[in-house]
């Protein structure tokens, strides 16, 4: 086994601490990583309190992971050592079912393997995410970085430039369109980057009138505080995107009223608890969908890695120390994250 040490939690109600445990030795397709960075995502907060229910201590979450190839098993074709690549939420998945056949490996009927707080496939323990020295995952789950991004603002395109890109290309967002969305946050900042990106009119819906400069510099065209009724009003009908980035539950009500006949707001926010149900009318009248989104398939990964790299887009990123993390935990539920905070893991003592 492969002794590694990172940073995890025993307890819903324990801060973070130094952990040392084990992973697998690389096997013929596994590739060893060693980690450089790891961006800091809410769903690691909402997994290390257990405010989803599912959490199984120890657990070192993280799962915007950038680092380079140390060793690679005898059948690995896709990377060599001293590749800089990275590896997101997933590592691992049925590979059988009719969802990992068309790549979609996130929605994979027998459940994908979570990239922490995972079943392992291999030996039945479970999985330790990208808080820590290092990481053995399949190559298959493994993605290229290319030179062009700086790998430590590429971490967070592992899960936050995925979440946002996926369901922008799904429901064709592209020019002439009027895109929403709501939260700037590692997600929402994401997600006006990309639709920018994609020539899309974007309008951001912010609860901190603080971030209007930064919205704007983002990429969007136009930034309301979504407590102003009046400037909520003036959107009525005329969106045909919206994508809600949100972390904790309010009225969806507020957003849907903005779409136009047909027009769709997906959810990728996960809230521990859920929103208030919306009114019914405010579907049926113009036709409107209401709808989710899971990260995004391996193949699409590397397709936004691609285009991100053609666009000149990374996240925009507070480097901290490995020790600072708790602290950044209570940023984030402050909203007080510019945009996302990644760990310099070479600060992992
Ligand atoms: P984050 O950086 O904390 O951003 C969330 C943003 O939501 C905040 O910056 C804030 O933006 C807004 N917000 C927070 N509390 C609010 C409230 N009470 N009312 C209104 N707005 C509020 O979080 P993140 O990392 O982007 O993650 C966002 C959510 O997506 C989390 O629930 C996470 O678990 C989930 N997630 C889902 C997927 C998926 O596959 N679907 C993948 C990754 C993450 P403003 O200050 O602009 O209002
Ligand atoms: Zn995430």
């Amino acid at each position: 086994m492969l002794q590694s040490k990172g940073y995890g939690a025993t307890s819903a109600d324990d801060a973070l601490h130094h952990l040392d445990f084990q992973r697998r030795d690389p096997g013929p397709h596994d590739v060893q990583i060693q980690i450089r960075y790891c961006g800091v995502c809410h769903s690691d907060l909402h997994t290390v309190r257990n405010e989803w229910g599912n959490t199984v201590y120890p657990v070192v979450p993280g799962h915007e992971i950038v680092g380079r190839v140390v060793a690679v098993g005898n059948h690995v074709t896709r990377h060599k050592i001293d590749d800089i690549v990275g590896v997101g939420c997933m590592v691992d998945s049925c590979q059988r079912c009719d969802a990992c056949g068309i790549g979609l490996e996130q929605y994979c009927e027998n459940g994908f393997v979570g990239t922490y707080n995972g079943e392992e496939m291999h030996t039945g323990g479970m999985t330790y995410g990208g808080y820590s020295d290092s990481i053995v995952v399949h190559e298959k789950f493994v993605l290229r970085v290319p030179d062009k991004l700086d790998p430590a603002a590429a971490a967070p395109l592992l899960c936050a430039g995925i979440t946002t890109y996926s369901p922008l290309r799904h429901w064709k967002v592209g020019p002439g369109q009027k895109v929403g969305v709501v939260g700037l946050g590692g997600l929402g900042h994401m997600g006006i980057k990309l639709a920018h990106a994609m020539g899309a009119q974007v309008v951001l819906f912010t609860t901190s009138p603080n971030k209007r400069e930064d919205g704007l510099r983002l990429g969007a065209d136009e930034v309301v505080v979504s407590k102003d009724a009046e400037a909520m009003a003036r959107h009525q009908n005329s969106f045909d995107f919206i994508l809600n980035t949100v972390a904790a539950p309010h009225s969806l009500d507020a957003f849907l009223v903005l779409l136009k006949r047909e027009g769709t707001m997906t959810l990728v926010g996960a809230p521990a608890t859920p929103h208030p149900s919306p009114q019914v009318f405010n579907l049926i009248m113009k036709r409107r969908h209401l709808a989710g989104s899971l990260i995004g398939g391996i193949a699409e990964t590397q397709e936004m890695l691609d285009f991100c790299a053609e666009h000149g887009i990374v996240s925009d990123i507070e480097m901290i120390r490995m020790d600072q993390i708790n602290e950044a935990y209570e940023r984030m539920l402050k909203s007080d994250v510019k945009y996302r905070f990644v760990i310099d893991m070479a600060t992992l003592a």
